[in-house]
């Protein structure tokens, strides 16, 4: 497995008025190339800050973010799905998913967009919406296209927030067999946070476990079940089981 992401003793402090905090501390991982990492941890203990981190929304105090050849990772080559959409209401499914082409590539031909936004709409079953508007849409639907506008700038790494949290369970699990295909077909990155305990050992080849506050990872589980896997198979409930546990013992 090629690795794609290397972080090594990434760590974070913030400082709120004359209060400072450690919120990370020694953060050091591998994801590989086309691989579905979840990352889990309780409450408070710096998943988003993570993410914000690779995503470079923020910046690191001290560590090393590089790639599988020992040079700097360059956040351009992720894009992120957060648990609110995120679309922008004013434009219709088809701009929202242009609109990450678009500001890519400035001079990118109309056609050539077209036919981008066309083959992302299939991608996650939403041809017949493109003319939609985000307010038209049912949770799942948004979130489908979240996903889809993400896609569109080709990210090395596809990094999620809680991405399914506000959905209801059918819908959730639709989403997560749609990242498990994309990857499949588009062979696409996947580093995903999660609270839920199911949905990692579901959806991850891997789950990361962070520590309580100042947080490191504590363990990292494999999960070896084939797909599709099936949650009522004894040994996912065991892995369920295991994750519950190492994410509450922190
Ligand atoms: P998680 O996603 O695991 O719930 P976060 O990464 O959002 O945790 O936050 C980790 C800790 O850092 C929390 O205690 C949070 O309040 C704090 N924190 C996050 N961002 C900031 C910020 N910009 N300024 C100050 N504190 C922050
Ligand atoms: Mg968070």
């Amino acid at each position: 497995m090629t690795p794609i992401l290397v972080l090594e003793g990434l760590s974070k402090r913030f400082t709120n008025e004359d209060t400072q905090f450690q919120a990370l501390t020694d953060i050091s991982c591998t994801i590989h190339k086309g691989e579905i990492v979840c990352l889990m941890g309780p409450s408070g203990c710096g998943k988003s800050t993570v993410l914000r981190i690779l995503s470079g929304l923020d910046t690191a105090d001290t560590g090393r973010i590089s790639k599988n050849n020992g040079k700097a990772f360059d956040p351009i080559h992720t894009a992120m799905v957060f648990q609110e959409h995120g679309l922008f209401p004013w434009l219709s499914v088809y701009d929202n998913i242009a609109y990450g082409l678009r500001m890519k590539v400035r001079k990118n031909p109309k056609e050539q967009i077209a036919q981008n936004v066309k083959a992302l709409l299939s991608l996650v079953h939403m041809e017949d919406f493109a003319h939609s508007f985000p307010h038209q849409l049912s949770g799942g639907m948004k979130q489908r296209v979240a996903v889809a506008r993400a896609l569109a700038v080709k990210p090395e790494i596809l990094l999620m927030d809680e991405p399914f949290s506000a959905l209801d369970p059918f819908s959730r699990r639709e989403l997560q067999d749609e990242v498990i295909r994309i990857r499949d077909v588009l062979g696409t990155t996947f580093f995903i946070v999660t609270h839920n305990p199911e949905e990692a050992v579901y959806l991850g080849d891997r789950i990361l476990i962070l520590s309580k506050r100042p947080s490191c990872v504590i363990k990292e589980i494999q999960i070896p079940c084939k797909r599709p896997r099936d949650l009522a198979d004894l040994v996912m409930m065991q892995c369920v089981r295991e994750v519950t546990r190492d994410v509450t013992s922190g």
